[in-house]
């Protein structure tokens, strides 16, 4: 992490593939433990739960074949960043003990990987990414809509195509959303000079560049530590490791993340665009799956891409890694406008991760019954918590979706879950208070844990208990107990093999990719310890996209405010070359900053945006950039000592199953 911002690439990175960390695996670490008996017969019993010989999705997945992609793809330093080799395992048709079937012809299907005709005209790659690349053959050239996460896989996708369909040149780009996954690759696929020249146009919808920069980097040492849980880019590929992380395959690690601003802002709730010849129409839908995020209906092919809104699952409300909480009713009306709008007139749905699905009749019944999906995590929620019930309460009240829709494969909890999205839903209209007295101030989670230990009769007395329970099967319950057990004891070993075993079973049990990803997590770092983070190189592109505004805002979070308190101060600063400036004010041990310069600042800095940015970089020190008159200082220069002094570097490497 670079020393004086946050690095967007590190975080954005880290959110969606992988960051460039290497496990210590102590030599004598346990392994994995196996599926026990109990978990076995769970497991087992999904399959008569479930419509397992509808096979309609493994038809769908390989509709369109034309060229499989089975290779690695590797950086400029020979380092491999996408491996979908290491998926080979999935090719047995039963489920081993240790994944649930749900689960493994989930992984099974998003293995899926290569170059696809969707409709005469549009073709996808797939299974290079989280995402997929949709590519619409255009009169005088090609559309791209969402160039994957990172350069090099975005090119190896665009290579793929021209290995197999003629030679046009790329004339757009869209970006459906503001998900790095959507956009990163960019560079990849076109060349900014390009798109300066005029040949190259890059259409997203309004408030693109807002929010691809603030949804994610205020907290996002925070969200890139926990997307390392959620998406288990550390954990090895295998029957008892990752397997897939539900919107489909995920890196091992880095990459180059990029980003070409865009050229064209859908900013009408409908808009029709001639692109290559071919007539699009837009339909923005903010506040669903991304708070910038739009649907695109192209008539001439009768296709309809629904962006990230309608994927072959329950998305999520609240992403596990950390993020602000999505609105599941808007999602479902906008669901219902593309219904109503385009359900008669589509032969194809497609969608930027998962495979599509064709005919009128299954598209209009798929977007009815993912509007009816969101509608109900919303209003049952609702009904339930004007009942009194609070969130965990909710969570056990809502086990299945009603009617059909359990038995629907589109709507099973792959990414996005049942239980956490009613919770989420609580949150976005009650807030994290249950409304119980009792729960107002509790104690923290270390004297919660010793108490609770002691009034149990010790940490022995616990671990016995623990493994009563995990002899019943109640893994639940074992993992609340080793919990309290080791936020008490951590260094308790025999506790944190228990631990680590209970996150297991519940980890080979569950249906969601995630939660398995997170819960294999969690007991890999009790076995073997917190990882190392390498580190990650910075974006250019994402610094650049960084405002002064953004960099002031996320200095204020820098600022030990303990160690600030009694350095007072008022600092003008100058961007000579974006004509802005900014007076900041320390008072407190709080950071405030405004736009203008204050006539009584203890001091100014004069520099220009490139030289912050180098400095973000890591290429520059503030020291250096005055010595060699980058900066310019007037006034009492060490004031800008004293706010240095006082700002922290966040790691992302604290514990999480430990205290
Ligand atoms: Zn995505």
């Amino acid at each position: 992490m670079p020393r004086f911002i946050l690095s967007p690439r590190g975080l954005l990175a880290c959110l969606i593939t992988a960051c460039l960390a290497q496990s210590v695996i102590a030599a004598d670490a346990p392994a994995s433990s196996s599926a026990s008996a109990l978990t076995t017969a769970n497991n087992a019993a999904v399959l008569q739960h479930l419509p397992f010989s509808d096979r309609t999705d493994f038809e769908s997945i390989s509709r369109g074949l034309i060229a499989p992609f089975t290779g690695q793809v590797k950086d400029a330093s020979g380092k491999v960043i996408w491996d979908i080799q290491s998926y080979e395992f999935l090719d047995k048709d039963q489920a081993p003990a240790s994944v649930n079937p749900s689960l493994w012809r989930l992984a099974q299907l998003n293995a899926h990987a290569g170059l696809f005709e969707v409709s005469p005209k549009i073709y996808q790659v797939r299974g290079l990414d989280l995402a997929n690349m949709t590519i619409i053959e255009g009169d005088d050239g090609l559309i791209i809509i969402d160039p994957l996460t990172v350069a090099e896989t975005a090119k190896t996708a665009l290579d793929l195509y021209y290995q197999n369909r003629p030679h046009k040149p790329v004339v757009a780009v869209i970006y459906s959303h503001t998900h790095v996954d959507h956009f990163g690759g960019v560079r990849g696929v076109i060349d900014e000079a390009d798109v300066k020249a005029g040949k190259v146009k890059v259409y997203a919808p309004a408030g693109f560049m807002e929010h691809v920069m603030s949804e994610n980097v205020f907290a996002g040492t925070a969200m890139s530590r926990r997307a390392q849980f959620q998406f288990g880019s550390l954990l090895p590929r295998g029957e008892k490791g990752q397997l897939d992380a539900g919107l489909g395959k995920s890196s091992p690690s880095g990459g180059t993340v990029t980003l070409i601003p865009p050229t064209d802002l859908i900013d009408k709730d409908l808009e029709t665009r001639t692109i290559a010849g071919i007539e699009v129409e837009f339909q923005l839908t903010p506040g669903t799956e991304a708070p910038a995020e739009m649907n695109l209906y192209l008539p001439q092919f009768r296709a309809l891409c629904m962006a990230e809104n309608a994927t072959q699952m329950m998305h999520n409300i609240l992403t596990p890694r950390g993020a602000q909480v999505r609105d599941a009713k808007a999602w479902s009306q906008y669901l219902d406008s593309s219904l109503a709008r385009y359900g008669a007139k589509s032969d194809v749905l497609f969608a930027q991760h998962n495979w599509p699905t064709w005919g009128g009749e299954r598209i209009r019944t798929f977007l009815a019954d993912q509007r009816d999906m969101y509608a109900f995590l919303n209003d049952r929620t609702l009904h339930l918590l004007n009942q009194g019930l609070t969130p965990l309460e909710v969570a056990d009240a809502i086990k299945t979706l009603p009617g059909a829709l359990d038995q629907k494969w589109y709507t099973r909890g792959y990414y996005g879950s049942l239980s956490f999205n009613v919770r989420a839903v609580y949150q976005r209209y009650l807030g994290f208070y249950d409304g119980n007295p009792s729960n107002l101030n509790p104690l923290p989670p270390v004297e919660t844990a010793k108490r609770t230990v002691e009034a149990m009769g010790g940490s022995a007395a616990v671990l016995e208990k623990m493994r009563a329970a995990m002899t019943q099967g109640d893994y639940r319950w074992a993992a609340q107990l080793g919990n309290h057990l080791l936020f008490a004891e951590p260094d308790n070993v025999a506790g944190r093999n228990a631990q680590a075993e209970a996150l297991e079973q519940l980890g080979y049990q569950s249906e969601n990719a995630t939660w398995r990803n997170m819960y294999l997590t969690g007991a890999m770092e009790l076995r073997n310890g917190v990882p190392q983070h390498a580190g990650s190189s910075v974006s250019v592109d994402m610094m650049q996209a960084m405002t002064p505004d953004m960099f002031f805002d996320y200095l204020a979070i820098r600022l030990d405010s303990e160690k600030a308190v009694g350095h007072d101060l008022t600092l003008n600063w100058t961007f000579e070359d974006q004509n802005q400036d900014f007076n900041l004010t320390l008072r407190n041990g709080v950071l405030t900053h405004r736009a203008g310069l204050n006539p009584a600042a203890d001091a100014g800095v004069t520099l220009s945006k490139a030289t912050l940015e180098q400095i973000s970089l890591k290429q520059l020190d503030f020291p250096t950039a005055i010595q060699k008159g980058l900066i310019k200082l007037q006034g009492n220069g060490k004031k800008l000592g004293e706010l240095l002094g006082s700002v922290d570097t966040f790691s992302p490497q604290f514990n999480i199953v430990t205290p």
